[in-house]
């Protein structure tokens, strides 16, 4: 049994607890060194052998793990975030299906919820926006047609743009071009929950150069929309007027 854990955003308490016991009972622990916090493997067992993904390619990871299942041993493969979120994972459980060996995935603290939370921010402000799109930026690796950042962008709703911090002018002119409005409020947020996170906040015209004087160049999640701004409508669900299935509303 192979287990994909979700380490989360980087503050080590923000595992699952069932995300500890996986890595905390692994023999042969692989995880994404380029952005997991290495203390997240705080509790591992002295045993455990210990490989670094970074430095490795999908076959060698493969290797690792059919190694090791061979030898009855259990693994963890720890994933950033959720696994779900840009996680390279489905090529790895077709891979270990292909070779008759089971795996399972326990999910993790996106970053994107991460950068939420150290915001306080609300992605679905009623009256402002209902529907959040992650994305990231066609850089090195395409995007499916329909799903240009341009397109994407039309909605101006919540938009979430991973991995692509390094790309910051193209991104202000394409949100511009699909009409955002220049003041529309824009954070950048730099390893959200690590000890040396940092916010930039701003606006769709002055977060490039934000971004920039700063040096953030990777780690970062660009998060674009009116709910990081101070107008919107209060909730129905807390209105005193609006019954739900759990509250009878006052005029009932
Ligand atoms: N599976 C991960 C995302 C992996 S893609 C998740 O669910 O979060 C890697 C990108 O995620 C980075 O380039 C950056 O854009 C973003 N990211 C990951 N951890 C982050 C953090 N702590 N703070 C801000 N952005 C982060």
């Amino acid at each position: 049994m192979i287990t994909f854990v979700g380490a989360g955003p980087g503050d080590p308490e923000l595992l699952t607890i069932k995300g500890k016991k996986a890595i905390d009972s692994a023999d042969v622990i692989i995880y994404a060194g380029s952005l997991v916090n290495p203390a997240v493997l705080d509790g591992a067992k002295s045993s455990a052998k210990i490989y670094n993904s970074a430095t490795m390619n999908l076959d060698e990871v493969i290797d690792v793990m059919l190694k090791a299942e061979r030898e009855g041993k259990k693994v963890a493969r720890v994933h950033t975030g959720d696994p779900s979120i840009y996680g390279a994972i489905r090529e790895q459980i077709d891979r270990l299906n292909e070779n008759g060996i089971e795996s399972e995935v326990i999910p993790g603290v996106s970053s994107f919820l991460a950068v939420a939370s150290v915001l306080k921010a609300e992605y679905t402000l009623p009256s402002k926006s209902q529907a959040v799109i992650l994305t990231r930026m066609e850089g090195r690796t395409p995007v499916p047609p329909k799903e240009k950042l341009i397109d994407l962008a039309k909605h101006n709703t919540s938009m979430v743009i991973f991995l692509s911090i390094s790309f910051i002018d193209e991104l202000v002119k394409t949100l511009l071009e699909a009409g955002y409005r220049p003041d529309t409020p824009v954070a950048v947020v730099y390893k959200a929950t690590w000890p040396d996170q940092a916010i930039l906040s701003g606006t769709v015209s002055d977060i490039a150069g934000k971004v920039k004087r700063s040096g953030i160049d990777r780690t970062a999640l660009t998060v674009v929309g009116d709910f990081l701004g101070d107008e919107y409508e209060l909730s129905k669900l807390y209105d005193k007027n609006f019954t739900t299935g759990f509250r009878k509303g006052a005029e009932d």
